[in-house]
């Protein structure tokens, strides 16, 4: 059969031969058997199930957590001549059946879904009539509590599993704990254990850590010495646009990437570093995931990521080609610092998530033992003014009050409008003869939105507007006038997110916060703090060791070319490193001098 995969790889992609693990990973799905497959990013992992997906009949179920990603997976496999589609929310009833016919009439080979849509009673009815070959899983690390993203929609990929029994489950992540490998298993319910694990070494990729009192200078000298491309991450959005300012005032052009950018600013400006108009993105965790450029020859970490899962995914986003490239931390004591206290930011004491319960239950005025399924635009701002909270804080005590099950809290992204009709079929009739003017826009909804007669659905503005040839302006008073008149519904798009009581307000005393929910996230979670503070302060350990040791990796090399083990090279014993430290700066400017010699290469 491998020839046979080697002859679609070469068919659709053109490349001559499978990496290290693909072919094995390729050959364990293929037949049928559960499998895990753990690769660094840049591994190529995607090839692992859409080489088997394409050999056998029917059509593969791809779950993936972001949908920038998704319909980039999606335009790549169209481009290569196969029929894939993706679902996600925001996309119009009439899209979403476009796409499901050509799934299961035209012979669509990759179904690309969010896990949230996933148990839809929507979609449900749709699988049906959908022959499935596999179900492919990726970033499958969400699915755990113990890895650093995890997404509760993953923990019901499961009842797929058991609408499907027969249908393999291949899933695929880049970071995975020794622990976690063991619960993506049991999560997803795996016949048998089942992984494949390519190391994690990056021979291609230098780490190198530097301690700085002057980040902004040491940034611009080590950006000034690479000619290729290149990914700043920061922690907040504020310092992601004042980067790339500072940048683009000392000549050189970059642009900002964050969660708060419109998703047309946002695409702009990936676009732009993708095509290498632009050399530099500066961005904070919401770039990269599921980008892939091989050519990035730096990424540079100006604060420390909460752990080191995310430090290694997105430092690997550094020479996918496998070319030479360099990751680079620049801290400082004051890093160290704030990281310390985002324990107590993330974990409040107990009380004050209490606290924050009650005060989130008076500011809607519910009694106690009332507000079951109540549904609430929420602006934790004004929450935070009114009550006298920290933002911060109350973000995290609302979150876990979530994990709790007391509440919900909508991410700001998933809130498209809603619209519901709230007058009967017979008297609408006469409303919409009386009223010819806003007959075509009824109408509309009537007929792309179905269940909007009896239920909110989702509508989008915009698209309505692109239809019925107006504004989206015009839409939106439109609406808002027939909601007035009580014809309608209609809660606009909301920038804050809506806060649901998922229970009855519960008296202060009652709440249980339980331990798996709190104490030992907690824990967890200063355990992986601690890790990360070592990586960057530690001395005597190769990089590259360090952390692929965190994946529970033994038996690699020295890389012989982080800082460590740059200064162990120059014959210092471990004594005279502490003498060094003083001098620290200039011996790892030295360090980094080497990209400054080699501008081409970098
Ligand atoms: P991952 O999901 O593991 O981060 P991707 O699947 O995005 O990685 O693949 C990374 C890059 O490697 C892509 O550009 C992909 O086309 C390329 N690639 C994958 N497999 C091969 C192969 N066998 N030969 C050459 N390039 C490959
Ligand atoms: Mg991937």
């Amino acid at each position: 059969m491998s020839a046979e995969f080697i002859k679609i790889l070469k068919k659709y992609w053109g490349y001559d031969s499978f990496r290290p693990l693909q072919l094995e990973i390729i050959e364990s799905i293929y037949n049928n058997i559960d499998t895990l497959a753990l690769m660094p990013t840049g591994g190529g992992k995607s090839i692992t199930f859409q080489v088997p997906a394409l050999a056998k009949e029917g059509c593969c179920l791809v779950i993936t957590p972001l949908i920038a990603l998704m319909k980039d997976q999606v335009e790549n496999l169209r481009e290569r001549g196969i029929c894939a589609e993706a679902l996600y929310s925001g996309m119009s009833f009439k899209d979403q059946e476009q796409a499901i016919n050509n799934i299961i009439y035209g012979g669509g080979k990759f179904l690309y879904i969010s896990p949230e849509r996933l148990l839809t009673r929507n979609f449900m009815s749709y699988l049906d009539y959908i022959n499935i070959s596999m179900l492919a899983v990726d970033e499958a690390h969400c699915i755990s509590q113990w890895g650093y993203d995890f997404r509760p929609s993953y923990l019901r990929i499961i009842e797929l599993r058991e609408k499907f029994p027969k249908v393999p489950i291949l899933a695929l992540t880049a970071t995975a704990t020794p622990s976690v490998v063991k619960d993506i298993q049991k999560k997803l319910g795996f016949s048998k254990k089942n992984v494949f694990k390519k190391s994690f070494e990056r021979k291609n990729l230098i780490y190198r850590v530097r301690f700085s009192e002057n980040k902004d200078a040491d940034l611009l000298s080590l950006v000034n010495c690479c000619k290729g491309s290149m990914i700043v991450y920061v922690r907040s959005r504020r310092r992601c646009v004042e980067i790339s300012n500072y940048l683009t005032i000392k000549g050189i052009k970059s642009t900002y990437y964050h969660a708060g950018l419109s998703p047309q600013k946002r695409e702009e400006a990936q676009a732009l570093w993708m095509s290498n108009k632009v050399r530099l993105v500066v961005a904070t965790n919401a770039f990269g995931m599921g980008i892939d450029k091989p050519d990035v020859r730096l990424v540079i970490h100006l604060d420390i990521p909460d752990n080191i899962e995310s430090y290694f995914q997105e430092a690997g986003r550094a020479g996918r080609d496998e070319k030479k490239s360099f990751a680079v931390l620049i801290y400082n004591n004051t890093d160290i610092k704030n990281l310390k206290k985002r324990i107590s930011d993330n974990y409040p004491p107990k009380d004050l998530i209490r606290k924050c319960y009650e005060s989130v239950c008076n500011y809607f005025q519910l009694a106690v033992g009332t507000g079951e399924g109540q549904i609430f635009p929420f602006d934790l701002i004004d929450f935070c003014d009114k009550f006298k909270f920290n933002a911060i804080q109350a973000y995290s005590s609302l979150k876990i009050l979530q994990s709790c099950g007391y509440i919900e809290l909508t991410d700001e992204l998933n809130n498209s409008s809603k619209l519901t009709f709230t007058m009967d079929r017979d008297d609408l009739y006469r409303f919409r003869i009386q009223n010819q003017e806003v007959n075509d826009i009824i109408l509309f909804l009537l007929r792309n939105y179905t269940g909007i007669f009896t239920t909110y659905s989702r509508i989008n503005e915009k698209e309505i507007a692109r239809k019925l040839n107006i504004t989206p302006k015009e839409v939106y008073d439109i609406l808002v006038d027939l909601s007035k008149r009580k014809i309608v519904s209609y809660i606009p798009r909301k920038k804050t997110p809506y806060l649901i009581f998922t229970t009855v307000r519960h008296p202060k005393s009652y709440l249980k916060i339980k331990k798996e929910v709190y104490s030992k996230r907690k824990e967890l979670f200063k355990r992986k703090i601690d890790y990360i503070i070592s990586y960057a302060t530690s001395e005597h350990e190769c990089r590259s060791i360090f952390l692929i040791k965190y994946f529970g990796q033994k038996d690699i090399k020295k890389c012989g070319e982080c800082d460590v083990c740059r200064l162990k090279n120059k014959g210092l014993d471990e004594s005279s490193l502490l003498y060094l430290k003083l001098e620290k700066d200039k011996i790892q400017y030295n360090s980094f001098g080497e990209i400054g010699e080699k501008k081409d290469k970098c």
